[in-house]
C-alpha cells in the first residue's frame, strides 16, 4: 500500500507542476519548520533594469556604462544582463574586454582598453577597506534597489542602481507558509538595505544579507544545528550546496541546471507558492500511511 500512496501523490504532484526527485526528502517535508528562500530569481524575477546612475568622479554616464557593459558582457549574472541591456536602450556600443575574472557573488573584474575595470558590490569594497559613503547609496538600497560600483584603475567612478521585480506570487507564497506554521526566511548575497526592503514588502521577518555564495550552505547548517528542519529554495549555481545541505532542497524550475541537479524537488512552474503546496501534499500523503 505504501508505494501506491506515494505513486498517487507523485502523479498528483506532477499534475501540480512539481518534479519529485527524492522520495525520502519529500517524506521529510511533512516535518519541516522553516523555508529559506534565495532572493534574486526566487522571490524576485531576477530580471534587473538600470534605474539610476550616480557619477562619483569626472567620468560621464555614457563612458561609465560603456566600460561597465564591456566587463559585464562576459558574465551571465542577472545584474550583468541588466547593465548590458541598458546599452541597447541608450544605443551605446562597447568593446570586447581583453580579459575577465569573475568574483563569484561579489562582481567581475576585466581589462578593457588597457584599463582595470571592476563592477562590484559595495560590500566587496567595504571588505577591502574602501567603503563607499555616498549619501545616495543607502537611499537607493532602502528602496530595494541593488547597487553596484564601477571602479576604474582603483577609482570608484559610478554607482549603478538596478531594480528587480518581486514575483507577484511571492507575497501569497509567504502567507501560505505562515498558515501552515512554517517560518519563512530570506537568504541573499545582496546588501542589508535591499534585503530589509524586500523582506518587509513580503512580510518575511527573518533574513540574512550579504551572505557570500560559499557561506550559504554554512548558514543552512547553522540553522539546522539550532534544531530547525529546513527547506531551502533557490535558483542559481550558487545555491546548489545550500540545497544539498537542507533537509529538503527545492529548485525553481527556470533556474540553472546545477540547482535542478542538486534539488530534491523542482518547481516546474517556477511558482514560489508551490513550496507550501509541497509541504501540504507531504503532510496529506504520509498522514494516511502511519
Ligand atoms: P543573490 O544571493 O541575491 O542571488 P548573488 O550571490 O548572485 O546574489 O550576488 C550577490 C551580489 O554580488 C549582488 O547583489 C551584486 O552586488 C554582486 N554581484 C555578483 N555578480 C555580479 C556581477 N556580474 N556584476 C556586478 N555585481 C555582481
Ligand atoms: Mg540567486
Amino acid at each position: 500500500a505504501v508505494p501506491l500512496v506515494v505513486a498517487v501523490s507523485t502523479s498528483l504532484s506532477a499534475g501540480n507542476g512539481l518534479l519529485i526527485r527524492d522520495r525520502a526528502a519529500f517524506e521529510r517535508a511533512r516535518n519541516l519548520d522553516a523555508a529559506v528562500f534565495d532572493k534574486t530569481g526566487t522571490l524576485t524575477e531576477g530580471r534587473f533594469g538600470v534605474s539610476d546612475v550616480v557619477l562619483l568622479g569626472s567620468m560621464g554616464e555614457t563612458e561609465a556604462l560603456r566600460l561597465a557593459a564591456s566587463a559585464e558582457s562576459q558574465s551571465e549574472h542577472p545584474i550583468a544582463q541588466g547593465i548590458v541591456a541598458e546599452t541597447t536602450t541608450r544605443n551605446v556600443a562597447y568593446p570586447r574586454p581583453e580579459s575577465v575574472r569573475n568574483i563569484t557573488g561579489e562582481g567581475i573584474e576585466a581589462r578593457v582598453e588597457a584599463r582595470a575595470v571592476a563592477i562590484v558590490s559595495p560590500g566587496h569594497l567595504a571588505r577591502q577597506g574602501k567603503a563607499i559613503s555616498h549619501e545616495r547609496l543607502k537611499a537607493l538600497e532602502s528602496d530595494g534597489k541593488t547597487v553596484v560600483v564601477l571602479v576604474v584603475d582603483g577609482e570608484p567612478l559610478a554607482l549603478f542602481a538596478l531594480s528587480d521585480i518581486i514575483r507577484p506570487e511571492s507575497r501569497e507564497a509567504i502567507d501560505d507558509l505562515k498558515a501552515l506554521g512554517i517560518r519563512p526566511i530570506m537568504l541573499t548575497g545582496d546588501a542589508e538595505g535591499v534585503a530589509r526592503a524586500v523582506s518587509a514588502e513580503l512580510g518575511v521577518e527573518e533574513y540574512y544579507a550579504e551572505v557570500l555564495p560559499d557561506q550559504k550552505a554554512a548558514k543552512i547548517a547553522e540553522l539546522r544545528r539550532n534544531g530547525r528542519r529546513i527547506a531551502m529554495v533557490g535558483d542559481g549555481v550558487n545555491d546548489a550546496p545550500a540545497l544539498v545541505e537542507a533537509d529538503l532542497g527545492v529548485a525553481i524550475g527556470a533556474g540553472t541546471d546545477v540547482a535542478v541537479e542538486s534539488a530534491d524537488i523542482v518547481l516546474v512552474r517556477s511558482d514560489p507558492r508551490d513550496v507550501a503546496a509541497i509541504l501540504g501534499l507531504s503532510r496529506a500523503t504520509y498522514r494516511k500511511m502511519v
